[in-house]
């Protein structure tokens, strides 16, 4: 397999203001919450943080422990077939934290559980339900695993009063059996953000797939067709980086211009709204976006 190591120009990036991360940093001291942001050291801090306008400013956070009981070939999180008991608390504990933050926007995301019952949607759903008790102007956007085609599961989680469901698709569907875990298949995400988008009248639903992997530009366009087919209204698109070696290689470093590109056709296929840029990562501004293409 074609395998490429050097990093082009565009993918070199300035480590992020440092003022970001403090001003995180200080904001969350003594809340106990764990942002991607913070523990990934996402280079897009600055953006999603930089503004001086909090109340669009974007975070987010990883529910139900570090552990995943799925494996894809992309991801670096640890995986275990049996991780660790969910923390009970934790619902009550994220939206007390959230609402003395002050935060706009939250995206709340986790590992599969496909070691419980539910997969752990009824903890989510508790989760979103507790923030909007406690800090009503909080945005919620959740990004869910696929309850391994439970759709029951995903209507729950659907209308837990969230303002944005996301499920990413991560690649086009030819691809999807190297990439993803084998559990995850294009069709059963498919069903999920149908599901997603019947359970509540006018929920946006929100997929995300990595260029990079070696798709050709008729399986985008397939992929592009199939997701507007079952409603998604919004689609990002990123470069694949490998996180280590024993992770796929990456195939192509895709050109910004070419995410420009997919980022119009997008546009031209209805989609409301769409990040694409090599260092976008699905919460890349989400709240920004939100507020710019469907409050207003
Ligand atoms: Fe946080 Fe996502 Fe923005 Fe990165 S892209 S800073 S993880 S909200
Ligand atoms: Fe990573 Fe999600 Fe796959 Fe788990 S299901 S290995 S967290 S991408």
């Amino acid at each position: 397999q074609k395998q490429i190591t050097r990093l082009p120009e565009w993918l070199k990036t300035p480590i992020p203001d440092s003022s970001s991360f403090k001003k995180i940093k200080n904001d969350l001291r003594g809340l106990n919450l764990h942002t991607v942001c913070e523990e990934a050291r996402c280079p897009n801090i600055s953006d999603c943080w930089g503004g001086s306008d909090k109340s669009a400013a974007t975070a987010t956070i990883m529910l139900m422990g570090d552990t995943c009981t799925r494996g894809c070939r992309f991801c670096s999180v640890k995986t275990s077939k049996a991780p660790p008991p969910l923390d009970p608390h934790e619902p009550e504990h994220t939206a007390e934290a959230l609402s003395r933050w002050g935060l706009g926007y939250v995206v709340l995301t986790s590992v599969d559980r496909d070691d419980l019952a539910d997969g752990g949607a009824r903890h989510f759903a508790e989760t979103v339900r507790k923030i909007k008790q406690k800090a009503p102007t909080i945005l919620v956007e959740c990004l869910t695993g696929d309850y391994a085609g439970d759709l029951e599961m995903v209507s729950h989680v659907a209308q837990s009063g969230l303002d944005v469901y996301a499920h990413n698709v991560e690649t086009v569907e030819a691809l999807t059996p190297q990439v993803r875990d084998r559990r995850a298949t294009f069709r059963q995400s498919l069903s999920v953000l149908k599901a997603a988008k019947e359970a509540k009248e006018g929920l946006i639903t929100k997929t995300s797939i990595m260029l990079g992997l070696g798709e050709t530009e008729e399986q985008l366009w397939h992929a592009l067709r199939e997701l507007r087919g079952v409603g998604v209204d919004v689609v990002t698109f990123g470069q694949y980086m490998r996180p280590t070696k024993r992770h796929m290689p990456v195939h192509e470093y895709v050109t910004p211009d070419v995410f420009e590109l997919w980022r119009q056709r997008a546009l031209d296929m209805g989609f409301l709204y769409c990040a694409s840029g090599p260092l976008v990562r699905s919460s890349y501004k989400a709240g920004e976006a939100f507020i710019e293409n469907v409050l207003k």
